[in-house]
């Protein structure tokens, strides 16, 4: 049955479009997956491929997990899969283990996101629902598309399809209200949109562009995350240039927002465009080097302007609120600042009286190199310097730095026995 209605929220008739209409194959579906889903269904329940599973598999791509929804409820598949586990507090999940560490996530379909920013305890019970509730309490529409292992057609509640052929990011029900309910899918919107060269409704824009700063009524740990996932598969500029239009940027780092606003943001760019050609040829980048990318053309503005001042203070100094405010991991801080302050050193290669060892054994090097690669990368005088750089590495034996000792040992070492 086709239904054409747009409001989503009027529609509980699906459209549905059977095996022969769509592009889904079974073979481009994990095995185990298929498994779970013949075996829900062989029980009697309905069981459906959901998500970015769907949304991937329709646009030919290569999904990064394959999640279930099921009209059996989480003690039901407890009992039917011997190799789960349920997980969760708030909205109980199940996890079920395959060989190599795999899980499929399993969950039962049910009438809120688990993340509605309305805490609090909610008994499990009043939040199952049926397929068309499942489909509604989802994010977006080409997210809420389910493909129908009883009879392998795909399910589409929402206009998922069509904004999928449209190449459109939209909120399925008011953004005004989807937003407000998790600020996060704000960013979230960015980054399917950016990765998957969509476009985000007019409506959905306007939206984030008056609620950026409710972003901040999310989970820091998820902004951060969504932030660094925006950065980690090749389409940073894109994200980047839809964070700066749509007010996210002014929001989660007013201070690159203002150092924009003065000096531009070509610098921005290039850094970023370069990060995105080494993740296109398939390396991976770190978080802390992701958030250091971002960092370095205001770092780098700073640290010019106040010459000569110590630049681990001042990374510190310059970077300590963004840190503060998206509760970045310690671990992750540290490598930040040595890599920035480092920058420096790599670019005074040739320079008289300037010593390359000392930095070689730098138990930081690594991370600072892969930085300056991307901040060097874009000259052909930086390229030479990267070159240089990676062959004093090679020099140095193993084709790794040295380990430096830790910090601690290294103060002792001018000291004489006894004196500690
Ligand atoms: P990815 O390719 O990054 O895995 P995805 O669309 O599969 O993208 P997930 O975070 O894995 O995203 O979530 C799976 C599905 O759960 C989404 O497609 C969406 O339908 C739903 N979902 C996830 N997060 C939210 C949210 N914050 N609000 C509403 N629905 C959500
Ligand atoms: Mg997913």
């Amino acid at each position: 049955m086709i239904s054409t209605e747009r409001d989503p929220h009027n529609s509980s008739v699906p459209r549905t479009i059977p095996r022969k209409a769509h592009r889904i194959s079974r073979k481009d579906i994990d095995s185990d997956a298929l498994k779970v889903l013949y075996r829900l269904n062989r029980h009697g329940h309905i069981a459906y491929l959901v998500g970015g599973g769907v949304r991937d598999l329709l646009l030919k791509r290569s999904p990064k997990d394959f999640d279930i929804s099921t009209s059996a409820h989480p003690n039901e598949i407890k009992r039917i899969f011997s190799n789960c586990r349920l997980i969760g507090k708030r909205f109980r999940l199940a996890h079920i283990y395959f060989r190599g560490g795999k899980i499929i996530e399993v969950s039962t379909f049910r009438t809120i996101s688990e993340f509605a920013l309305d805490e609090g305890p909610i008994s499990s019970d009043n939040t199952f629902g049926n397929p068309a509730e499942d489909a509604f309490r989802r994010d977006f529409t080409v997210n809420a598309l389910f493909y129908n292992i009883g009879n392998f057609s795909v399910i589409d509640y929402v206009g998922g399809l069509e904004d999928l052929k449209n190449r459109v990011i939209r909120c399925i029900g008011d953004p005004l209200v989807r937003f407000r309910e998790d600020p996060i899918r704000m960013l979230r919107g960015v980054r399917f949109a950016s990765l998957l060269g969509f476009t985000i409704d007019a409506r959905s824009q306007k939206a984030i562009y008056a609620l950026r700063q409710d972003i901040w009524k999310g989970a820091k740990p998820r902004i951060l995350d969504e932030v660094l996932r925006m950065f980690s598969r090749g389409t940073g500029v894109t994200a980047f240039t839809m964070m700066e239009e749509l007010g996210l940027l002014e929001s989660i780092f007013p201070e690159i927002d203002r150092h924009i606003r003065r000096e531009g943001r070509e610098d921005y760019i290039g850094t970023i465009s370069c990060l995105d050609r080494e993740q296109s040829k398939g390396r991976d980048f770190p978080p802390a080097i992701l958030l250091a990318v971002l960092f370095y053309p205001y770092f780098h503005s700073v640290a010019e302007r106040t010459a000569g001042s110590d630049t681990v203070k001042l990374t510190r100094e310059i970077l300590s609120p963004i840190f503060e405010r998206l509760q970045v991991p310690r671990r992750i801080q540290d490598t930040i600042r040595q890599a920035l302050a480092a920058q420096g050193r790599f670019f005074a290669l040739g320079q008289k009286r300037y010593r390359p060892r000392t930095m070689l054994g730098k138990s930081y090097f690594d991370d600072a190199l892969m930085l300056f690669e991307l901040i060097a990368g874009g000259t052909e005088e930086g390229r030479k310097l990267i070159g240089d750089w990676r062959s004093l590495r090679r020099g140095g034996g193993s084709g790794q730095p040295r380990r430096r000792k830790r910090r601690r040992n290294r103060a002792h070492e001018g000291q004489r026995p006894g004196q500690r």
